[in-house]
């Protein structure tokens, strides 16, 4: 296969100034030079490319769309190529950068206190502090709001007691944005690794997203000071406003395994042979893939690039969000699985991107609003009736 040059069917690039057209290239080659050669093995060791952490740092990945405190204070459209760019590496990867910087920096920039940001945001920037943010629990994943996990008061102190899974580099974690019901409702806290009464276990046995860490983490009479909490985080809407941020990253980032996947099965069919010796892109049922794929690739590039012009003016709102995430994970999961089919045999083997770009997208679908849960905020914003229940 030739080196990745993008999708780009609608010439969308004249849509992109030449800032970010040279970030999404920055991006891409360090993608090239540093993911694509070892993600294989990463991924079948079940392994996190730890190494890759300090150079993301000084690329400017980490809470790129954010101003101050060492952050790059890219534009959303920016922020939204480099996840593309990531995500056609792999969606693990391209998770831990959405969780140091929309789930972890963004809550400390937009509710911490001014000591919180300046002891945590230039840290997590550059990579020498790692992050993770725990909301979902054992018995509540689409339902936060049902969340058991308390904060209680004592003193001056807050001592925290719960369960929370399914959590994005919790064990290699030095901070953890915790969510907790307290007498005043839904509070964010800020729990550092070795805290007494707060532990941390690894999930084995993931057959998606396994060049990532998942963890669950456990609260047991963890005692943390009054400065540990997110003075300005004040109900589930704060946790909930982190989630759009990481969306609207998702909804770029399955543009790039899309296209991967995409770009993996056009060369391949151009190149294999079956029936009279002709390549099998001569068949127009292959071609209607190939067609079905590029189509639907290019109206998601351009949904994103709508989304994040938006964001840039703050005219984005949560379900257009939803829409972006549940529309572009859902074709890039089509994209993955008509690929696979269109590479045979080959296609479920790990020299090809593509089974392990399907595999990761299963994960995408499911966390950070399920595709359902995003169709009913959708229902919800076109008819005003609320159908989660
Ligand atoms: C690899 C991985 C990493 C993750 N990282 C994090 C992380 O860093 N932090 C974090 O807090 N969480 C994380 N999650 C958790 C993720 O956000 C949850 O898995 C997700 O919210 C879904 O919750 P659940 O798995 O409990 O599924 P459930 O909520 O039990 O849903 C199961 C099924 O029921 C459907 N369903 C539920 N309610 C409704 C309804 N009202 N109407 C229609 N259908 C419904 C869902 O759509 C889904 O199909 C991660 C998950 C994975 C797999």
């Amino acid at each position: 296969m030739s080196a990745f040059r993008g999708v780009d069917y609608f010439h969308i690039d004249s849509l992109l100034s030449e800032e970010e057209r040279l970030v999404r290239q920055t991006a891409r080659q360090f993608v090239e030079d540093r993911v694509v050669p070892n993600i294989r093995q990463h991924y079948n060791e079940g392994t996190f490319p730890h190494d890759l952490v300090p150079e993301m740092g000084e690329l400017g990945f980490f809470g790129a769309n954010l101003e101050g405190y060492g952050c790059a204070g890219m534009s959303n459209v920016e922020y939204g190529l480099i996840m593309q760019e990531l995500e056609r590496g792999d969606s693990g990867l391209r998770s831990f950068v959405s969780v140091q910087g929309a789930l972890v920096m963004y809550p400390i920039y937009t509710y911490g206190s001014e000591e919180q940001k300046q002891r945590w945001l230039p840290q997590l920037q550059s990579g020498k502090a790692i992050g993770c943010f725990g909301l979902t629990e054992p018995g509540f994943g689409s339902n936060p709001g049902g969340m058991t996990t308390r904060g209680v008061r004592d003193g001056g102190d807050w001592i925290l007691n719960g369960e929370k899974t399914w959590i994005t580099n919790g064990s290699i974690a030095d901070i953890a944005v915790v969510w907790a019901r307290t007498e005043e409702g839904v509070r964010g806290f800020l729990v550092e690794r070795g805290t007494k009464g707060y532990s941390t276990s690894d999930i084995h046995g993931k057959l998606s997203m396994r060049a990532s860490v998942t963890s669950s983490l456990s609260f047991s009479d963890c005692r943390v000071p009054a400065s540990a909490m997110l003075p300005e985080a004040k109900g589930l809407k704060a946790p909930l406003s982190c989630l759009s941020q990481a969306r609207f990253g998702i909804g770029w980032g399955v543009i790039g395994a899309a296209m991967d996947c995409y770009e993996t099965a056009r060369q391949y069919t151009m190149l294999r042979k079956q029936f009279d010796d002709k390549p099998i892109a001569s068949h127009q049922l292959v071609q209607e893939k190939l067609a079905w794929m590029i189509t639907e690739i290019t109206k998601a590039q351009v949904l994103a690039l709508h989304a994040g012009r938006m964001k840039d003016v703050n005219k984005i709102e949560p379900a257009h969000i939803s829409m972006l995430k549940r529309n572009n994970v859902a074709m890039a999961l089509e994209c993955a699985r008509l690929s696979r089919d269109l590479l045979g045999a080959n296609g479920i083997m790990d020299e090809y991107p593509i089974m392990r770009h399907l595999c990761n997208l299963e994960t995408v679908k499911t966390y950070e609003g399920t595709d359902h849960i995003h169709t009913l905020v959708i229902g919800e914003r076109v008819t005003g009736i609320a159908a989660y229940k």
